[in-house]
Order: C-alpha cells, then structure tokens, then sequence
C-alpha cells in the first residue's frame, strides 16, 4: 500500500512508496480518510526532526489523521469515524504513568509519525484501541484537526492552572501569529468568553474577524497589556516579548517553535522587576493527553454550530498523497493529503 516516508535526518528524502499493510489481531484496522500536514511535517521532511522506528531506516509520516473504521471489534463498528492520539507513554515516568504522556518526564515517549513510531500517512494503518477516540459523525472532515486542536485545548488548560494559582479573572488575551494554530486558538480563546486580539505579518486575515476577534497586523502598535498571551508564530523574539505584554498576574503561554541559532533580547526590568512585581508567568507546552482530545473534538463541534463554514475555510488546500510537497509548502491554513474518499 502507498505511504510517504521519509528517512530522518536526511532533508529532501521524502517520498511515497510501498509499505507492508499488515494490522495485528490486537489491533483496530482504519483506513485513512485524510491527513493534515504541519510545521513538524515540514521540519522532519527538512531532515531537522522525527526518529525511525528502532531497526529502521524510515518513518511513516503523519500524526494529524482522520481515519475509518473497517471491521467491528475492541468497541469500534465498521465505519466510525476516528483519530488517534499521537504521544505513548515512555512506561517508565510518573506522568505517563498517570494517563500524562503529554508531560512525560523522560522524553522517551514514542509519537505517531515523529519520533519511533510509524505515522498515519498511509492507506490503512492499525491502531491499538485505547489510542483511537471517536470523532462524531456530524464533525465529518473537521475531525482532521482533532489533533492540533487538542494541542490548543492542553494549552489553554495549563494557562488556567498557571493564572489559577493565584485569584485571576482573565478577560483579555492576544495571540501572536494566525497560521492554522494560531486560528484556532483565537476561536478557542472566543468560545472561552475572552476578548481577543490576534496578530500577525499579513495584513489581513478574514477568520479572526469572523472569530469576533479583532486582528492587527504586526508592527509598533501599542495593544496594550493582556491577561493571556499565546505564542503560536514560532518566533523566539516574540516569546521573549510576550512577557512584557502581560499585565498583572498575566500568564504567557508558548506553543510554537523557533530552532533557529539566535539570541534574543528583553528589557531587563521587564523580566528583573515587572515579572516579579506583576507576579506574571511565561511555560511552554506540547501535546495533549486524551482528556484534551475529548475536550478539542467537543470544542471543534461548538466552533463548527457557532461559526458554520469558518473551521472549512481553514482547510484551505486538499490534495492527494503525491502532492505532499505542495501540502508541506502551503501556508495558508491548514493544508490536508487525502489518502482515501
Ligand atoms: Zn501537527
Ligand atoms: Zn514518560
């Protein structure tokens, strides 16, 4: 059966090919409908990230899957419609042995399509039936971002216990960049009931609006102070700065990448006094834990009544396997490679 796989470490190596489509008797048999494509795609197939599994020498891309499923079995029925959750517990940590491989202590964990396990970009793929969770029907193919979506929801989660820990009522929050990520931050963030300004380079960008955000484009205007601010650009400046635009008791939450060799700058009073004074916090976070899977799927169908059409417009380009290079390329929403109909 046709898969892309790519080699790790080796840029450029990305291809589709041949792979063996056996599926354990343990397993669940799903056949996948359809698969986004992100930053992390791109850097593996640039040849910066992503591990083999052990004996290899490819991987399987893919960790964004919407998936059928083909046979009855393990408290699935022929036809349900699935994603599967991305990180496995390391079975040696505290926190993945709490159900928490999303803060695995070890960084042993194993990822679909990433790190030492084989992804989702392929024909039919079986999956153990305690990492699948249901999408509902009515969802259709927006369940293809149940997985960054959770990676949004987890965030969110943590913003609340970090700011909670401390009397807060946060009402306003900006999100820096509006690629697929940070879009769907803005209409979480919304549907939370915030005030939200999203920004970015471009000087337009018609779903914030839609979101009942308000959208400005990078530069020196003065925005003010915010309870919340997420990081989703994958700028290192950006996330440095993002502490300066907190106000009291404001948490800062980073959630894009920035591997680039660079140093970056602060005001030291703004990180020497004010981040003392303010009693402002700035974490990062990755992942999601099955509780953020279940609360990103329920959220994606609130976005998709509250706002119909807005969560299609984001899937802004579909195309088949082979285009995978035109999908990696894509920055205007989230791009998609359609392994089935
Ligand atoms: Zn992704
Ligand atoms: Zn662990």
């Amino acid at each position: 059966m046709k898969a892309l796989v790519v080699e790790p470490g080796v840029a450029g190596s990305a291809r589709v090919e041949d792979v063996d489509a056996h599926v354990a008797e343990a397993e669940v048999p799903v056949r996948v409908l359809e698969l986004g494509m992100c930053g992390t795609d791109r850097e593996i197939v640039e040849g910066l990230f992503g591990v083999a599994p052990e004996g290899e020498d490819f991987l399987v891309l893919g960790h964004e899957v919407l998936g059928v499923v083909e046979r009855d079995g393990h408290g699935f029925a022929r036809g349900d419609l699935v994603s599967g959750i991305v990180r496995r517990s390391c079975r040696h940590c505290l926190a993945c042995a709490e159900g928490s491989p999303d803060s695995c202590l070890t960084g042993d964990y194993s990822e679909r399509g990433i790190t030492r396990l084989h992804g989702y970009a392929r024909e039919l793929v079986g999956e153990a039936p305690d990492q699948l969770v249901p999408i509902p029907c009515e969802l259709g193919r927006l369940g293809v971002l149940a997985e960054p979506t959770s990676d949004c929801v987890r965030a969110i989660r943590h913003v609340r216990a970090v700011g909670g820990r401390q009397p807060w009522a946060p009402q306003r929050a900006l999100v820096t960049g509006a690629g697929a990520i940070g879009i769907l931050v803005t209409f979480l963030l919304r549907l939370e009931g915030f005030d939200v300004v999203t920004s970015s380079l471009e000087p337009a960008k018609p779903l914030v609006a839609e979101a009942g955000a308000e959208y400005v484009q990078a530069g020196d205007a003065d925005l003010g102070l915010f309870d919340v601010v997420v990081e989703c650009a994958g700028n290192a400046q950006l996330m440095a700065d993002a502490l300066g635009r907190l106000h009291r008791g404001g948490v800062a939450c980073l959630i894009g990448i920035d591997g680039r060799d660079q140093r970056v700058s602060l005001d030291g009073r703004t990180i020497g006094v004010d981040t003392v004074l303010g009693n402002r916090a700035l974490f990062g976070s990755v992942n999601a834990r099955r509780e953020d899977w279940l609360a990103g799927i329920d959220a994606l169908d609130r976005m998709r009544r509250r706002w119909p059409g807005a969560l299609e417009q984001l899937l802004g380009l579909r195309v088949p396997i082979d285009r995978f290079a035109d999908a990696l390329a894509y920055t205007g929403g989230k791009a998609t490679l359609v392994l089935s109909e």
